[in-house]
């Protein structure tokens, strides 16, 4: 009998033997008073890998993203990002609660906004009726967009219209690794562009906990501020920061295979009877729309009667999620499934 196969996300990994073995010999002190060191040597290694000054390690991607709106923003200013991203859509109202600011909602291509679109929300300043814009946020890849990514050429275009407009740019990097291994893209590049970036290591790559937000050290010691605020100040996290490290050094090439299972599943889905249509595959994510042969309960609930897990995304819509959990073995399973429940004709 095959083993439970998780598709729901690619928080769902467990930390590998080698990864475990890391965090166990991971030399340790308080972070609260800057003194963990394998803290420190992450937050090093991760700035100087996206070209910026300086990290800080938090519990979650909530979190660096929450952070970094509130540093960037007042209350009463204005944050331009997609309708479909996770700051807006997946954060509990997140903004609201913690920054008081407001948000303009583009809508984009799968999640991506153009130069021109934000160019369009941006509020005309001098004028008591509008929030003041203030911070553009991108999210790379688009969770919601079926993992569509931004290339570095369009981020520049996009951080041309932040410096014209005097605006911040934040980039909501959860699966930015991702992006980077489809698009060929170097993290160096980055940090030309973004004021903050939030990385999640927690994601593809594997690690049990942990996300670094990035910016310039003034930033960071700001950030470092709002997350003792809001209960973020932890201690001997080195452990997990230990994992995060061996993520990094391990797991980042092999996003590749996640790339090209996620296309194998889409080819299959796209050779069912049962699929009207799939967004186009460009990373780990497939998100795709039903006919009527199944409601996305019914097609759901004949997964699972496979072992295999998968997340109805709304009406008729169900998501995928490829990770480095999903062995080869799995995915053979995966794709006779998905042949198996074609619905065929029954002779008269
Ligand atoms: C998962 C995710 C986050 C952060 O989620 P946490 O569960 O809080 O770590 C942020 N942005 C996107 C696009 C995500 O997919």
């Amino acid at each position: 009998m095959i083993q439970k196969i998780d598709l729901r996300s690619d928080t769902v990994t467990r930390p590998t033997p080698a990864m475990l073995e890391a965090m166990f010999a991971a030399p340790v002190g308080d972070d609260v008073y800057g003194e963990d060191p394998t803290v420190n040597a992450l937050e090093e290694k991760t700035a100087a890998m996206f070209g910026m000054e300086a990290g800080l390690f938090c519990p979650s991607g909530t979190m660096t993203n929450q952070i970094a709106i509130k540093v960037h923003t007042a209350p009463l200013t204005e944050i331009i990002c997609d309708v479909t991203s996770h700051i807006h859509q997946y954060e509990g109202g997140g903004i609201a609660f913690n920054s008081a600011a407001s948000t303009a909602l583009v809508h984009g291509e799968r999640g991506k906004m153009t130069p021109q679109q934000v160019e369009a929300h941006i509020r005309p300043l001098d004028n008591i009726h509008f929030p003041e814009t203030r911070l553009v946020a991108l999210e790379n890849t688009c969770n919601k967009g079926g993992g569509a990514y931004y290339t570095v050429e369009e981020i520049a275009a996009i951080s041309g219209v932040c410096k014209r407009h005097n605006l911040a740019l934040h980039l909501d990097g959860a699966r930015v690794f991702n992006a980077l291994a489809a698009s060929g893209d170097s993290a160096q590049d980055y940090g030309l562009y973004f004021d903050s970036i939030s990385i999640c290591l927690s994601k593809g790559l594997g690690a049990p906990v942990g996300s670094v937000l990035l910016g310039s050290k003034a930033f960071i010691k700001r950030a470092r501020r709002i997350r003792k605020v809001l209960g973020g100040g932890w201690r001997q996290a080195g452990y997990l920061a230990a994992a995060c490290i061996h993520a990094l050094d391990h797991h980042v090439e092999r996003l590749q295979e996640d790339h090209k299972k996620a296309k194998e599943l889409e080819q299959a889905l796209l050779e069912s009877n049962y699929v009207e249509s799939v967004l186009p595959v460009e990373t780990n994510i497939v998100i795709f729309k039903l006919n009527d042969t199944y409601t996305d309960a019914a097609f759901v609930a004949a997964l699972a009667r496979e072992n295999i897990l998968a997340a109805s995304f709304g009406p008729q819509m169900v998501r995928f999620v490829t990770h480095l959990d999903v062995t080869d073995e799995m995915q053979q399973h995966l794709l006779q499934v998905l042949q198996a429940l074609n619905k065929h004709e029954v002779p008269a």
